[in-house]
């Protein structure tokens, strides 16, 4: 089932879009954690962590990391480091079943992260 992030890629609601090529977009998160907090998503509507396969998934995980650094570096973040998170289902704390990489620095993150 789709999700509001499939409406941020067909551009039918708005988004602070910093990034996109052919299998990927990121836009600035709606309720940011951080100095710089942005979403990385595949185009392609895969809803979980959970339906990666390394096989068939490959380029687009690389696509994803490629357009982490990227950001990271337009960001000026890239320098002192940053975080990336995924989200997986109920205990991961999942809210949009579009799978997502949230893009985090700015600032010094905490670890254990609650
Ligand atoms: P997660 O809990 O990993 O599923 O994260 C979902 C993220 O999507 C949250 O950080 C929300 O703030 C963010 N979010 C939800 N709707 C929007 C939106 N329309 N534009 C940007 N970010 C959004």
């Amino acid at each position: 089932m789709s999700t509001i992030f499939k409406k941020i890629i067909d551009r039918e609601i708005p988004a602070d879009i910093v990034y996109e090529n052919e299998q990927v977009l990121a836009f600035r998160d709606i309720n940011p954690q951080a100095p710089v907090h942005i979403l990385i998503i595949p185009k392609e509507e895969i809803p979980t962590v959970r339906e990666i396969s390394g096989e068939k998934h490959a380029g687009l995980l690389a696509a994803m990391f490629d357009a982490a650094n990227e950001i990271a570096k337009n960001e000026g973040i890239s320098k002192d480091g940053f975080r990336l998170v995924i989200n997986c289902d109920k205990n991961g704390g999942q809210e949009v079943y579009h799978l997502h990489m949230h893009l985090l620095g700015g600032r010094r993150m905490q670890w254990p992260p609650g």
